[in-house]
């Protein structure tokens, strides 16, 4: 076990690592983030922050010998920087699993492999593999950049050979997969923390309405048969399991033809969705994630009220802040702000959870609340 008073390692320093940093203060635990970003919203929290880049060398040392154990806050980390800190101290996730969750290609091969469900593929490395690529899928399709996309970004939608092109000629020579486009009836995540001795502990499953491809509102528990949700934590746990995970991950599904499953993606990190578990369960993803890190009892991941988490993204600010007080009037409405300094269209600048005895009254509340913001 690490005990309070020790050091802990976060790779980045966006609000992931941001409200790590929190669980970790609040448990005791002193944090040194390592972000290139001077004004990263974990870096400015943190006992110490690293402005250097993830792959300095003098950083890296630094980091390996003041840390007692190191983890990250997102996929794209590069595997050689957690393979260099591995050799001081331990990472968790390991370089393995997240070398996987960082690269689109790599991360479908493997849930293929592994006899995981996920939307028909095809890896395009050049532009002269568009066309059979095209003819395998069909379209409508999704092409993705395989390193580097997030919240939507790096994809297009295609519906032709012509569009394949143009859009493969736009990602800027990257490896690209090609996916089939599928009808969704709706997408659910869900977040657990596995710990060194393979102990897994699964949060409720979440329902996640996207908006231009970008998270917009976790509704939980999500509104669909228990069974379902149900399979749906055990496919995350044996994921999980499959990869020997230690740390925090999410999984995301699409749900596809009368309640089947099929793995979008894997976050090797505590995940947007799971943000509702700081105000609506006993232990929240990112304390579950000093947990996983430091060897802890693992936790109980038990929701005690319904909850609708609301993603609050760069438009919404103006000239002016939004209006907080249309907000924070309703007591049963939880707002945390990232301290990011500008409001960039797409970006997260916060999230606001509302919690009630009653999803449906949740729900209710958290759209009141969003359209008056
Ligand atoms: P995030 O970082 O938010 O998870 P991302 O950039 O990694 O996003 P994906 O999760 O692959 O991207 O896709 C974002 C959203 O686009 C999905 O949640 C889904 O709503 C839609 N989408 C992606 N792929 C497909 C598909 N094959 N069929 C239908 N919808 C899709
Ligand atoms: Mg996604």
């Amino acid at each position: 076990m690490i005990l309070p008073g020790a050091t802990l390692g976060m790779l980045g320093g966006g609000q992931l690592g941001r409200m790590f940093v929190s669980a970790a203060r609040t448990l005791g635990y002193r944090v040194m983030v390592l972000d290139p970003d001077p004004l990263s919203p974990a870096g400015e929290i943190a006992d110490v922050h690293l402005r250097a880049d993830y792959l300095d060398a003098v950083s890296l040392l630094r980091m390996g010998r003041e840390c007692a154990a190191i983890t990250t806050e997102f996929e794209n980390v590069p595997a050689q920087t957690l393979r260099t800190l591995a050799l001081h101290c331990p990472v968790k996730p390991g370089a393995e699993a997240v070398e996987i969750a960082q690269n689109r290609v790599a991360e479908k091969t493997w849930l293929r492999e592994h006899g995981f469900a996920t939307a028909p593929f095809a890896v395009i490395a050049s532009a002269d593999e568009v066309t059979s690529a095209c003819a395998q899928i069909g379209f409508p399709a999704v092409l993705k950049v395989s390193r580097f996309g997030y919240d939507g970004k790096g994809q297009a939608r295609v519906a032709s050979v012509a569009e394949a092109q143009a859009a493969f000629a736009g990602m800027g020579g990257e490896v690209c997969v090609l996916e089939q486009m599928l009808t969704l009836e709706c997408e659910l995540s869900v977040v657990l923390g596995r710990n060194a001795i393979g102990e897994c502990a699964l949060y409720p499953v979440a329902e996640n309405l996207h908006e231009a491809g970008i998270l917009d509102f976790s509704i939980v528990p999500a509104r669909v048969p228990s069974a379902l949700a149900q399979q749906a934590q055990t496919v995350a746990q044996a994921i999980a399991q499959q990869l020997a995970y230690c740390g925090v991950m999410a999984v995301e599904f699409f749900v596809v033809n009368n309640g089947q499953l099929v793995v979008n993606e894997m976050a090797p990190r505590p995940h947007n969705s799971g943000h509702y578990t700081l105000d609506a369960c006993l232990t929240s993803q990112f304390e579950m994630q000093v947990r996983t890190l430091c060897n802890l009892p693992i936790g109980a991941t038990r929701q005690h009220t319904p909850a609708v988490m609301v993603n609050l993204l760069g438009e919404l600010w103006g000239d002016s802040q939004p209006n907080w007080a249309a907000l924070l009037q309703h007591p049963q409405a939880k707002l945390h702000l990232y301290g990011k300094q500008s409001a960039r269209p797409g970006r997260k600048m916060g999230h606001f959870t509302c919690v009630d005895a009653q999803l449906e009254r949740a729900l209710a509340l958290a759209q009141t609340i969003r359209a008056q913001l």
